[in-house]
């Protein structure tokens, strides 16, 4: 689950990180009132969406006044925001938030992520900050500096910290700070589940000062249950409809822009299903796989997920019944396709328990259906059926 930037800042702040003094609106006729809470006279206007790449496309603006602060808050406010982090359709901007501006000096760049690999907490340090990493990690991956930490429940050591920090050469009481702000990282980690935390850029400003003017946070999406705080601060607007819907059911959903729906039960079998489907010559609308104990409800709610995707133009379920039942499936289908109606063709390819019982309440159901006998066979027929 990914953060908005005020939020994430609003974390780091509670750990004792260094963040500019800002304000979230969620409509313009509240900047007045509190924009008061804020020190300085000039101030940057920030939308707030879950994106970077901002800055480049008109999302981050310097403004010297109130006045001028409300004229481009009413440009910013709803506008869709194009970047090279949103995709082509961009996101609306339903939030800004409004920061103290900084005199910068000097960007740099610093996260952690929990590296799989390794099992441990990566740090990568960068003196190229404010820009896009990949580009420097693909042109000049030498000024990138990862620092693998292992786990210890006392935070990272001195020679660690001097390591992340090292490339920054910073002063004494920016070292200081900083050794704080690597500290504070490591704990949002650890006590709030997250996976990612970026800071880019961090800054060192004029008067020498160290900030931290931008912030991602990304949380296990597995670990939340147990992180009621940060689940408060899901949006809701960021995220696609269908996939919240898929999130209501337990489903793992994921859209994408192909045209053959589908509906697997294991990750595994659906990441070759999609495959079969590509090899085949045609694209998968979507990821789902309905899990192994899927009941008839979970089956109907991920049908209807499939079939309102105005893309799908055809139908492939794969089940290999183990826990999850093939009547089980069979029923879940055939509920969800008398409740909407089903017009695209639709290839079912069932193995394994239950099979003959599925079988048999697909072909009393009247719907039409067109059986096949492996995965190859079911790949080969749906994309036969849409051609
Ligand atoms: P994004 O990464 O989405 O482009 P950032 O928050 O990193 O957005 O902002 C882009 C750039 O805008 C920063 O690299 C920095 O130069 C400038 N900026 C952002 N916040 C401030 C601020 N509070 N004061 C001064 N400049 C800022
Ligand atoms: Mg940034």
């Amino acid at each position: 689950m990914n953060i908005h930037e005020h939020q994430a800042k609003e974390i780091l702040r509670e750990y004792g990180a260094p963040v500019s003094r800002g304000i979230v609106v969620f409509s313009l006729n509240e900047i007045r009132d509190k924009i008061s809470k804020l020190n300085k006279k000039s101030f940057v206007l920030k939308a707030q969406i879950h994106a970077g790449g901002r800055g480049k496309a008109g999302g981050v603006k310097l403004v010297k006044n109130v006045e001028n602060l409300e004229e481009e808050a009413k440009k910013m406010m709803g506008k869709i925001l194009i970047t090279h982090q949103t995709g082509p359709e961009g996101k609306q901007v339903k939030r800004l938030y409004i920061e103290e501006a900084s005199d910068i000096s000097k960007e740099f760049y610093l996260s952690c992520l929990v590296d799989r690999e390794s099992s441990k907490i990566a740090f990568i340090s960068s003196t190229e900050g404010g820009m896009d990493i990949e580009k420097i990690a693909t042109e000049d991956p030498k000024k990138i500096i990862t620092n693998k930490l292992e786990l210890s429940a006392f935070g990272p050591n001195e020679e660690e910290i001097e390591k992340i920090i090292k490339v920054f050469n910073f002063n004494k009481q920016q070292k200081k700070t900083a050794k704080k702000l690597v500290s504070s990282m490591y704990k949002i980690m650890i006590e709030k589940d997250a996976n990612l935390i970026e800071i880019n850029p961090l800054i060192i400003t004029q008067q020498q000062e160290l900030i931290c003017l931008d912030a991602k946070m990304n949380f296990d999406d597995n670990a939340i249950f147990r992180r009621p705080e940060i689940l408060k601060l899901r949006d809701l607007n960021e995220e696609d409809p269908t996939e919240i819907e898929a999130s209501k059911y337990d489903l793992a959903y994921i859209k994408l822009n192909g045209s053959i729906g589908c509906m697997v039960n294991g990750a595994g079998l659906a990441m070759a299903t999609m495959d079969i489907i590509k090899l085949y010559g045609k694209e998968p609308a979507n990821f789902l796989d309905v899990g192994g104990g899927a009941t008839k409800e979970k089956v109907t709610a991920a049908f209807k997920l499939i079939l309102a995707d105005k893309n799908v133009k055809g139908i492939l379920i794969n089940i290999f019944g183990g826990i999850m039942r093939c009547d089980v499936l069979a029923q879940g289908v055939v509920e969800a396709a008398q409740q909407v109606n089903l017009s695209v063709p639709l290839v079912v390819r069932l193995a394994g328990t239950n099979f003959k019982e599925g079988k048999e309440i697909l072909d009393k159901s009247n719907l039409k259906i067109l059986s096949a006998s492996d995965l190859n066979d079911a790949a080969k027929k749906i994309v036969g059926a849409i051609d």
